[in-house]
């Protein structure tokens, strides 16, 4: 997953600020951190001396500022030029562009109940300001003017994209709208913001607050040591020593529902995932997303396109619901087909154990592993003593210094916001700085599910120089318990190389706008999903996959074993994403009107695709925090992982064909990586590949063909 922190780029006059009256007074400006030039090496956060109370004086002091410069730009008495309007509109907002990404990655990684206020009283203030840009009529008057003149300003191809973006973003941001239409688009915008941060502290809530505590041996059956060690940990932690403790979190539940031989205890702990939220209480979300996909839906009406989804999709590779709709149904059909050959070869197993009853969605995990077994001998837990995690990450390592000659050298002298979270320092092959790196990898109640990258400061140009990035990676991987180190499974180990491949994109970046810099949604995954291939390729795990008691490299045969069952559960894992694809695409092509019962709905589309009764769709709408979350950046883009998935195959293709870390199809490929959103995705594609992308090389790795 793929944050976006830094998209707040632009605002405009008027909205008081009003701060709330039960606030403890503000700290005194100098001695606010965030108002200060930070004196750390390479400019980071200092996190050490931030407090919660620094943030709101110094957000509406940003906001104050980013006003101010917004206001001169639009009254500027000189005629409009690229300078004066579009760069001089890129470069306002320097203070909430500093301060805004270290509130919003605190807010996900790290929250307290006083954060969670705190963006409660911000948002809409920056909702308000956001639209107060995009909808002062003077301000797009002059964009407006520079558009119109486009042809004739000789700007470079990188300047004409920033101009057309601009206009893009005042014209989707309602800046053509009556008075009384931008009244309403304001107030939508104000209340979708306000609805994804209770959609998300609701969740969080409810995934925090689930424990599965068990007192009695006989209940571990079948569980490894090192999962009930890790219970045993959790139970500790909770002040039940002596007792075991399962939670909704990765590290957690998906071991329990893979090994625990008791079927009652997985049939509560699976049940409580799916139905967090969803219990008619004060924290269901039900009626919170039903809300805003109708509000979604109605500002998408206003601005002239059809339903949200064609409002999005316009903006990515994708550009209409049919394109997106005809991928996902090319592979619903063989997916589901394979699903249900994986459900009979558990059933007929199943039967030869003795088990009397049919195959149910918290069954699936534990004889899935029990097949995979059978048929490949491979057992997951005898994998992970190869995979320390620091290890692994030195693996990750190891892959972007072969391709592109990157070193990382650990700075323990850099401040972070946690006691486990690791920084780097990342440099080119000839020494010079190219970045800062930091890894947050174990889960805590603070954290949001998942795992995903972002930036406390991202790249761009500043009076001709490079300001380097600050990149954040954070997951929930397994804790180191009792007293091994932490041991991932292979799907986290693929994770952290998925999400370093998104930090990577960020640390190459040479984009000198920074609203520029983003790929289109449905592209950005690329780069974190070629990565993934790297990662089980025989001569590297050779070089990072050693076992952490004895140092001996992974075994050529466990390789072999690695490799064969690639495909396998592949039927399973693609219908759970694409049955949550098509949840979101359904959500988000409806016509606006009353509120959807959201049961009824979800319902509906799970009955028209026939998702077979022993799967669950990966996210169930009360819990899908990528489309109804804070920012909900995923909205009618879930989609993208398996559409990015199609790219990278078809580009990490051209390493297998001309060399795992062939130089110059690693050159062709950075090449991407620098221009990011400043270029059309497919017209570098294409320049790197030579043609369009194929859907073959997907098709053959998910065995669907
Ligand atoms: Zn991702």
């Amino acid at each position: 997953m793929f944050m976006r922190t830094n998209v707040l780029v632009l605002l405009a006059l008027s909205v008081a600020v009003v701060l709330a009256a039960q606030q403890p007074p503000p700290p005194a400006a100098d001695a606010n951190p965030l108002l200060k030039p930070w004196s750390t090496p390479f400019g980071v956060p200092p996190f050490a001396e931030i407090k919660p109370a620094h943030f709101v004086p110094a957000i509406n002091e940003g906001i104050a500022q980013q006003r101010r410069e917004v206001e001169a730009i639009a009254v500027n008495p000189q005629a409009p030029t690229f300078a004066n309007t579009i760069e001089a509109l890129e470069n306002t907002g320097e203070l909430l562009n500093k301060v805004t990404p270290v509130f919003s990655n605190l807010q996900s990684s790290n929250t307290t109940a006083e954060l969670q206020a705190i963006n409660r009283e911000i948002a809409p203030l920056l909702s308000a300001l956001r639209d107060d840009i995009r909808l002062n009529p003077v301000l797009f008057g002059r964009v407006k003017t520079l558009w119109d003149q486009r042809a004739r300003l000789g700007l470079t191809p990188v300047q004409a994209k920033l101009l057309e973006e601009n206009h893009k973003m005042f014209v989707r941001g309602g800046a053509n709208l009556t008075p009384d239409q931008k009244e309403r688009f304001r107030a939508i915008n104000a209340e979708l913001s306000a609805v994804g941060i209770k959609f998300g502290d609701n969740l969080l809530r409810d995934t925090n607050t689930y424990r599965l505590v068990i007192d009695k041996t006989e209940n571990l059956a079948g569980l490894p040591p090192s999962v009930v060690a890790g219970a045993a940990d959790a139970a500790t932690a909770a002040g039940m020593a002596g007792k075991w403790v399962f939670t909704l979190q990765a590290p957690s539940i998906w071991p329990f529902l893979q090994y625990a031989d008791n079927r009652e205890l997985r049939t509560q702990a699976l049940t409580a995932y799916i139905t967090r939220n969803d219990h008619n209480d004060t924290y269901d979300n039900k009626a919170l997303l039903s809300q805003m996909a109708a509000l979604r839906a109605e500002r998408s009406v206003l601005l002239g396109y059809k339903t949200y989804a064609d409002f999005v999709l316009e903006e990515n590779m994708a550009k209409t619901p049919d394109k997106v709709y005809a991928l996902l149904n090319q592979l619903w059909a063989p997916a589901r087909a394979m699903s249900l050959r994986e459900a009979a070869d558990q059933q007929a197993l199943m039967k030869t154990l003795g088990a009397t009853f049919t195959l149910e969605p918290w069954d699936w995990r534990y004889y899935q592993e029990k097949v995979k077994k059978a048929r490949y001998d491979l057992d997951e837990q005898a994998l992970r003593p190869y995979f320390k995690l620091d290890n692994v990450r030195q693996g990750a390592f190891y892959v972007a210094g072969k391709l592109y000659g990157l070193t990382f050298t650990p700075r323990p002298d850099l401040p972070t916001y946690h006691p486990e979270v690791q920084v780097f320092e990342v440099k080119e092959a000839d020494g010079s700085h190219l970045g800062v790196y930091y890894t947050d990898y174990h889960p805590r109640p603070g954290k949001r599910v998942g795992a995903w990258s972002s930036t406390f400061r991202g790249t761009r140009m500043k009076d001709g120089q490079r300001i380097a990035p600050v990149v954040v990676n954070v997951c929930n991987f397994s804790r180191p318990a009792g007293d091994q180190p932490a041991l991932l499974s292979l799907e986290e180990v693929s994770t952290l190389f998925h999400e370093f491949g998104h930090a990577l994109s960020s640390l190459l970046s040479k984009t000198p706008y920074r609203s520029i810099g983003s790929f289109p949604r449905d592209f950005v995954e690329v780069p974190s999903q070629i990565m993934e291939n790297w990662a089980l390729e025989p001569d590297v795990l050779k070089v990072y996959a050693k076992h952490y008691q004895t140092g001996e490299i992974i075994p050529v045969a466990l390789v072999e074993k690695i490799q064969k069952s690639e495909q396998f559960d592949q039927g399973f894992i693609t219908v759970e994403y694409l049955a949550a694809s098509i949840l979101d695409m359904d959500w988000h092509t409806i016509a606006p009107g009353p509120v959807q019962d959201a049961t009824a709905f979800e319902h509906a589309t799970m009955s028209r695709i026939q998702l077979p009764s022993t799967i669950v769709s990966r996210y169930r709408s009360p819990y899908f925090n990528h489309i109804f979350g804070p920012g909900g950046g995923y909205a009618s883009g879930y989609y993208a992982y398996i559409w990015s998935e199609v790219l990278d195959q078809d580009a990490f293709q051209a390493f297998r064909e001309k060399g795992l870390f062939d130089q110059a199809t690693a050159r062709g490929f950075r090449t991407i990586l620098e221009k990011g959103g400043t270029e059309d995705a497919m017209t570098m594609y294409k320049a790197f590949r030579g043609r369009e992308p194929s859907v073959e090389p997907l098709l053959k790795k998910r065995g669907l063909k």
